[in-house]
Order: C-alpha cells, then sequence, then structure tokens
C-alpha cells in the first residue's frame, strides 16, 4: 500500500472499499428475500434492513479509522457493538496512488464531517426499481461538499448472470471524477429529471416551467446525479423539502469535481458543516451544464414557497 500523506485521500480510499463492501450487504439483503421494511415518517419514507446494516458497516468502519471525523448518517440506530463483519479496513490502491490537489493537502481529521445515505433510493429498491438504488458517502470540508463515493449496488443487473454486477463512481473537487464515462446530453435537448415517488403540484409546475423535451421519473438523488453525468439528462429539478444534506452531499461532490452545479431553486449553495439543519428546504437544481437557463426558468410561485430562511 503507498503511503499517501493527505488524509482526505485516505479517507475517500476507505470510503471506496466500504461503498463496495455496502453494495455486496444491500444485494445479499434483498436475496435473502427478508428485507426487514420499517415505515419512517409514512409509507413513502421506509428503512429497510439494508439501510440499517450498510450505515453501521460505513459509519463504524470510517470512525474506526478516522476517529476524529465527524460522520452524519440517514438513520436513527440504537447505540450497539457493530459486527465484526461488518467492518471494512481495505482501501481502495489507485485513490492512494493519486495526488491530493493541493488545497486539501493539509486539510485535519477533525475538520471533516462525512454525510452517509446508506442507501438512496429505498422506497424502489422495496419495488424491484434496482438500478435506482446508490450507497452514498459526501466529504465536507469548511461547510463544502469536496469529495464523495457513489456505490450502485445494482449497476447491470439486468443483463444477467456473467455481467459484472454493481459499480463505485467516485470525485474530488480539483483533480475530477472516475468511475464512469462523462456524457452530456445531445446540444439543444433539455431532459429534465425529477421524483417519481415524492412528488407535488409545485414540483410538476416546476419541471412544466423548464419548457422540457422530456421529463424523466426516477428514484433517488445519486440516480438522478448519475444521468447527470452519463448524459442522459440535462437537469435534476426537485422543487420541494424532502432531500437531505446526505442525499446531495457526494453526488454534489462529483458532480462539481466535473464542472457541473448543485444549487437550491434560489440559485445558492447549500452547506455540509457538522451543525447545518438537515433538510434541503429550499429544493434542489442540479445540472452539469447550463445551470443558469434552469435557474432562470424557475417559477416565482416556487421561490415564494420554498423561502429561504
Ligand atoms: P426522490 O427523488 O423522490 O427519490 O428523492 C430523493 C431523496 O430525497 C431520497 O432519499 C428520498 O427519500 C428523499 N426525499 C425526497 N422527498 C421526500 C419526502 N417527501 N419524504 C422523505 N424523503 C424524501
Ligand atoms: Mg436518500
Ligand atoms: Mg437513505
Amino acid at each position: 500500500m503507498s503511503g499517501n500523506p493527505a488524509v482526505v485521500m485516505r479517507l475517500m480510499a476507505s470510503a471506496y472499499a466500504v461503498a463496495e463492501k455496502a453494495g455486496a450487504i444491500t444485494r445479499r439483503v434483498l436475496q435473502s428475500g427478508d428485507l426487514g421494511i420499517v415505515e419512517k415518517t409514512g409509507a413513502n419514507d421506509l428503512q429497510t434492513l439494508a439501510d440499517r446494516l450498510v450505515q453501521q458497516s460505513i459509519c463504524a468502519s470510517l470512525s474506526k479509522h478516522f476517529p476524529q471525523i465527524t460522520i452524519i448518517g440517514e438513520e436513527d440506530l440504537p447505540e450497539e457493538e457493530v459486527k465484526e463483519d461488518l467492518i471494512e479496513s481495505g482501501q481502495f490502491e489507485e485513490i492512494l496512488q493519486k495526488a491530493c490537489p493541493v488545497e486539501f493537502n493539509t486539510l485535519k481529521e477533525e475538520e471533516l464531517v462525512v454525510w452517509v445515505d446508506p442507501l438512496d433510493g429505498t422506497k424502489e429498491y422495496t419495488e424491484g426499481l434496482l438500478d435506482h438504488v446508490t450507497v452514498l458517502i459526501g466529504i465536507a470540508h469548511g461547510g463544502k461538499a469536496i469529495a464523495g463515493v457513489i456505490n450502485q449496488p445494482f449497476y447491470n443487473y439486468e443483463l444477467g448472470a456473467g455481467a459484472q454486477m454493481g459499480r463505485t463512481l467516485w470525485g474530488v473537487l480539483g483533480l475530477g471524477a472516475f468511475g464512469f464515462q462523462l456524457q452530456e446530453v445531445p446540444d439543444g435537448k433539455r431532459i429534465v429529471t425529477t421524483t417519481r415517488s415524492h412528488s407535488n403540484k409545485l414540483v410538476t409546475d416546476c419541471v412544466e416551467a423548464m419548457e422540457p423535451d422530456e421529463v424523466i421519473k426516477v428514484g433517488g438523488a445519486g440516480n438522478k446525479i448519475i444521468q447527470l453525468l452519463e448524459g442522459e439528462a440535462s437537469a435534476y429539478v426537485f422543487a420541494s423539502l424532502g432531500c437531505k444534506k446526505w442525499d446531495t452531499c457526494a453526488p454534489e461532490a462529483i458532480l462539481h469535481a466535473v464542472g457541473g452545479k448543485l444549487t437550491d431553486m434560489h440559485g445558492n449553495a447549500y452547506r455540509y458543516d457538522a451543525n447545518v439543519k438537515h433538510m434541503n428546504s429550499t429544493g434542489v437544481l442540479a445540472t452539469l451544464r447550463n445551470h443558469q437557463y434552469y435557474a432562470s426558468r424557475v417559477p416565482q410561485s416556487v421561490l415564494q414557497a420554498l423561502k429561504t430562511d
């Protein structure tokens, strides 16, 4: 193992390894046939055994090796000993080999905040829309999302046996993003991606105001950002509260690493300090290119309803 001294790169190498383990846990729970579904705030806000095990795995693994880092996970879980087989100690060598961007070289463990969404797209996971599901690990410094890992446990699942299932995408500001082929939507085409299970009139009005050529409705914040990165959608538009910091931190970092932009509906950046409120109350607007166009189309009714506090 090479000795990359930069904490951010070592943390990313560990986050990559534990995200791959998380993907394996997610597949195994599905295979077991018993998802252990619990309703949190209602039928559209679920937690499964995979959400619980993956959060334990990620938080215990990262805090074991980086004890000073603040880690914030989506799920409220009882304090209990995490089973040894959930702990990942490996690090992804390819990340350790890369040079840390100079501005992050001297960051200290205690200055970093890690936002964990153990399973994004849980509702879709329970409905068999497996490619919507992702595991999200975002790293923030000074309130800014600076690096992130996205594992997509069921990538390629429709190709069946023989195909390599699952993949991991990652990125660091100033370094770039890896694990996928960056692609843009064909010139002049506006494809808007939005929620499939958390819609309301404001959400649909806002999508229409973008004058899209096409609208795609899929689950997961991670999944929708992957669509932007791979040229399947031009804008992720969600004019509602509901999305949280752990949904956007990792995706935002990867999107920003390739020159894209994620903001709220007003065009303002979200902050990811340890003490911020978890809810992204003023919506999500993300693009790979042409953010200004989409921001300029957001209706007054949306700006009024989703007021900045
Ligand atoms: P969606 O695009 O609906 O899959 O939402 C993206 C992320 O935000 C997922 O993690 C959802 O669980 C979360 N989310 C969005 N709206 C809500 C809501 N009304 N209640 C709970 N979670 C939500
Ligand atoms: Mg989520
Ligand atoms: Mg989740």
